[in-house]
C-alpha cells in the first residue's frame, strides 16, 4: 500500500463515483463517496495549487450545491488555483442571521512524490483520507442537513471547505482575514464561534472525539448539555484559554480574536503517511459525528447570546497602566564631602529590587519600590562597603502608551543601612555609618513592551556619618545605577 502506481483505473472510479450521484443517496453513502473520492490516487493528494488540488476544488463545490448550498469560491492567491469554497446558509431571525457559525475543514493534503528506483518511476500518494476527506465529507453532510432545515437556525451557519492548509493555513488566514460579505455584513468579523473539524475519521478506532478550546466561549457546555456520542465513545474537552494549541485552521480565526476550536479524533491514523487511506475510515463514526454537530450548531444558532469568555491566548494581554515588576542593576556610588578640600570616589554600587507602577493620569503614575543595594565609596582614608534596603516613591510623567513609552519622574528615597564596614589600617570598623539616609531620586525610563531601561539618581541629604573620624562636615552620598527591568 506504501507505493502507488496510479492506474486509469482510479481516474474511471473517479468517473464513477462522480456519476453515482444521479442515484439516491443516504447521508452515510454520501460520507463514503467523498471520503473515497477525495482520497482516492485520481485526485493524487489534493495538493494546494496543482490542478489536483483544483479538481477536488471543483467537486467539493459540486457536492456543495447537490447538497442544497449556495457556494463560492474564494481565491486566497493571485495567480493560482489554491482557492476556499464556502457557502452561506442564512439563519432565520432578521438580527441573528447577521451573526455566524463557522463549520470548516480543510480538503488539500500534501500531494504525491515519486521515486525511482531500477529504472522505474514509483509515485507515491499521500491520499490523506483522515486529514481532511473526513473532516470535508463532515461539513459537507452538515451542510447539507441545515440548508435542508434552515428555519430551525436563527443564526446564519457557514460552511467552509479550506485550501493550503498543509502549506501553513493560507486558506483559512485568507478567510479570517477577508472582508467577504453576506447581505453587507462581513462575515469573519460577525463570527461568534469557528470550529475546524481536522482529521475526524477515526472514531471507532479511537473512540472519542476531542473539543480543543472550549475556554473561549462563555459558558460552553451550554451548547454541549446532553449531547452525547452512542456507546463508549467519549467527547473530550478541552479548555485552552490560556495556551496555544495545535496548528489547524482554527489558529487564524484565534488570531483576529474570533473563538475558534479544534476538532478531531486524534492522531491514531497514519498522520502524513502514503497510508492514510479511504478503507480505514470509520465513515459511520463521520455520520455519527455530523449528527452530533448538528444540534450543537443549533444549539449555538439559537442561543440568545454567543460570547466570547474574553480569554484568548493567541491575543497578547496588553500591559495595563497598572504593572509590577522586577528590576537589576549596577553603577557607581560616591560619598561628597561638604567641607573641606577633600572629595570621595566614585566606586561600585549594584541594587536589585521589585518595583510596582500606579497610573493617576494618562500622563502621571507613581514608583513605589523596595530594593536591596550593596555600595562602596572611596574616601579619603578608607573605603566603606554597605549594605541597604531603601525605599523610592516617584512621581512620574510619561509619554507614550503602554507598550512603549519614555518617563521622567522625580522623588524621594529612604534607605535603612542595615550594614556597612570600612578599611582603616588593618582595623575594620563597623557600622561606620548612619543607619538610616534619605534624599532625592530621579529617574529617565525607557519602556519597551515589558522591558524597562532606566537610569536612576539618588543624592542623598543626611550626612552618612555616624560619628566622624574626622572633620568633614556633612558628607552626602551621590549614586548612579543604570537598571534593567522586567514588568510581569
Ligand atoms: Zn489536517
Amino acid at each position: 500500500m506504501n507505493a502507488r502506481k496510479i492506474l486509469p483505473v482510479a481516474f474511471i472510479s473517479f468517473i464513477l463515483l462522480s456519476s453515482s450521484m444521479v442515484f439516491s443517496q443516504n447521508a452515510l453513502t454520501r460520507i463514503k463517496q467523498d471520503v473515497f473520492v477525495l482520497a482516492s490516487d485520481s485526485l493524487m493528494g489534493r495538493s494546494a495549487g496543482t490542478k489536483y488540488g483544483d479538481k477536488a476544488a471543483k467537486y467539493i463545490f459540486s457536492r456543495f450545491e447537490e447538497n442544497g448550498m449556495k457556494p463560492k469560491y474564494q481565491s486566497i492567491k493571485i495567480n493560482s488555483t489554491e482557492k476556499n469554497i464556502y457557502a452561506v446558509i442564512e439563519g432565520s431571525d432578521p438580527i441573528l442571521k447577521n451573526e455566524f457559525i463557522i463549520m470548516g475543514a480543510h480538503y488539500d493534503h500534501l500531494g504525491y512524490k515519486t521515486k525511482t528506483k531500477y529504472g522505474i518511476i514509483d509515485t507515491i500518494v499521500y491520499n490523506g483520507a483522515d486529514d481532511n476527506a473526513s473532516g470535508t465529507s463532515l461539513v459537507l453532510e452538515l451542510g447539507r442537513m441545515i440548508a435542508k432545515n434552515k428555519g430551525d437556525f436563527r443564526r446564519s451557519v457557514v460552511i467552509i471547505a479550506f485550501d493550503s492548509e498543509e502549506t501553513g493555513l493560507n486558506g483559512s488566514t485568507y478567510f479570517a482575514n477577508s472582508e467577504d460579505r453576506y447581505n453587507d455584513v462581513i462575515i469573519a468579523k460577525n463570527t461568534k464561534l469557528m470550529m475546524s473539524l481536522d482529521m475526524v475519521g477515526w472514531l471507532k478506532q479511537s473512540k472519542k472525539l476531542t473539543i480543543s478550546g472550549i475556554g473561549l466561549l462563555d459558558n460552553p457546555y451550554q451548547y454541549f448539555n446532553k449531547l452525547n456520542l452512542d456507546g463508549d465513545k467519549a467527547i473530550k474537552f478541552k479548555d485552552f484559554s490560556r495556551s496555544i494549541f495545535t496548528g489547524s485552521d482554527h489558529l487564524p480565526f484565534l488570531y483576529k480574536n474570533i473563538p475558534a476550536f479544534h476538532v478531531t479524533t486524534g492522531i491514531k491514523s497514519p498522520y502524513h503517511k502514503p497510508e492514510d487511506d479511504a478503507d480505514l475510515i470509520d465513515c459511520e463514526g463521520i455520520l455519527e459525528l455530523t449528527n452530533y454537530f448538528y444540534d450543537v450548531v443549533k444549539n449555538l444558532a439559537n442561543a440568545e447570546k454567543v460570547e466570547t469568555s474574553g480569554k484568548n491566548p493567541a491575543i497578547k494581554k496588553p500591559i495595563s497602566s497598572n504593572y509590577w515588576g522586577i528590576e537589576l542593576g549596577g553603577g557607581n556610588n560616591q560619598h561628597d564631602y561638604k567641607e573641606g578640600n577633600m572629595t570621595g570616589k566614585k566606586d561600585f554600587a549594584y541594587s536589585g529590587g521589585v518595583f510596582a507602577h500606579i497610573s493617576i493620569s494618562d500622563y502621571f503614575g507613581f514608583k513605589l519600590g523596595a530594593n536591596y543595594n550593596y555600595m562602596s565609596a572611596k574616601r579619603y582614608e578608607t573605603r566603606v562597603k554597605y549594605q541597604s534596603v531603601s525605599v523610592p516613591a516617584i512621581l512620574f510623567l510619561k509619554l507614550g502608551n503602554n507598550t512603549y513609552a519614555f518617563s521622567v519622574g522625580i522623588g524621594g528615597f529612604f534607605d535603612d543601612i542595615f550594614d556597612s564596614r570600612a578599611k582603616v589600617g588593618e582595623d575594620k570598623y563597623m557600622n561606620y555609618l548612619t543607619q538610616y539616609s534619605f534624599g532625592l531620586q530621579s529617574e529617565i525610563e525607557i519602556r519597551i513592551q515589558r522591558f524597562i531601561f532606566s537610569f536612576q539618581t539618588k543624592k542623598g541629604l543626611t550626612n552618612m556619618d555616624k560619628d566622624p573620624l574626622y572633620d568633614y562636615g556633612k558628607t552626602t552620598q551621590f549614586t548612579t545605577t543604570f537598571k534593567i527591568g522586567y514588568i510581569f
